[in-house]
């Protein structure tokens, strides 16, 4: 899925400007020249074929080819809340939650997580969404969340039909997966996974969750880092649809 560039204003006529870290990418790094085409997304879920223009010092215009629906989303709607790694990898979670379908992202806080990200770290956050999706292909972006705590998170992303959101709190010693799994047969219509920090969710918010219905999920009988957990609840959570094309123009 090479030559992918994200656009920040939705794509309504032939014409489009990129701006900003793709502009440079396309100009600096790839030394595009007038005449070369690539393919532009704006997160609607089209995805467009262009060709470059004029190659300005901030920004390069491009002509508009043709303009297809790709959806190469999800079944479900997927959430995954999360107490945050540190460092690098804060960032190559979110890269995979990209690449594995997540739909939405929310730096979960808890009792025991370390410092939260804000303004400029959940702007860096966002900027790898950006770039997974145009290495994998995805023309929806993965929205990332202001940090929420657990009594905050399901009044978020609670659906008007609650029974049909699997709710998964990863905790050691949890049920085992391959039963939580066993309800994504009934197709539903999302999937909601909480995962700790590396100290461990509280006492007082494994009660939280229980008292809430949450079905408490085991990964087996090693400790897994936070970023594992939940990347590997992620990926068990929807088997993988067809993509679909539709071509517009
Ligand atoms: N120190 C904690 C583990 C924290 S691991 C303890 O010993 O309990 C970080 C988070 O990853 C956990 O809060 C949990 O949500 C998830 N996790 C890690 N290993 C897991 C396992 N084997 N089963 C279920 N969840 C797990």
């Amino acid at each position: 899925m090479a030559n992918r560039y994200f656009v920040e204003t939705p794509i309504v006529g032939d014409r489009a400007t990129l701006t900003t870290a793709e502009a440079h990418h396309l100009a600096h790094v790839m030394r595009a020249k007038p005449g070369v085409e690539v393919v532009l997304f704006d997160g609607s879920g089209c995805e467009f074929a262009a060709r470059v223009d004029k190659v300005g010092r901030s920004e390069i215009e491009l002509t508009v080819l043709e303009r297809k629906i790709v959806d190469r989303e999800l079944a479900v709607e997927l959430t995954l809340a999360t107490a945050l790694p540190k460092g690098d990898r804060q960032r190559w979670l979110i890269e995979k939650a990209v690449e594995l379908g997540v739909r939405h992202f929310v730096p979960l806080e808890t009792e025991r997580g370390v410092a939260q990200p804000s303004g400029g770290a959940l702007d860096r956050l966002r900027r790898s969404v950006i770039e997974a999706s145009k290495q994998c292909g995805r023309n929806r972006l993965m929205q990332v969340s202001e940090p929420t705590d657990l009594s905050n998170l399901l009044p978020q992303v609670e659906s008007a039909d609650n029974a049909a959101v699997l709710r998964w709190f990863a905790h050691p010693g949890g049920g085992p997966l391959s039963v939580a799994t066993q309800a994504l047969a009934k197709t539903p219509a999302a999937v909601l996974i909480a995962v700790g920090p590396e100290g461990g969710f509280s006492d007082a918010e494994v009660q939280h969750a229980r008292d809430r219905d949450w079905q408490l999920v085991g990964l087996g009988r090693r400790i897994l880092r936070v970023e594992t957990a939940a990347l590997m609840l992620a990926a068990c959570s929807s088997p993988a649809p067809k993509e679909r094309t539709i071509t517009l123009t």
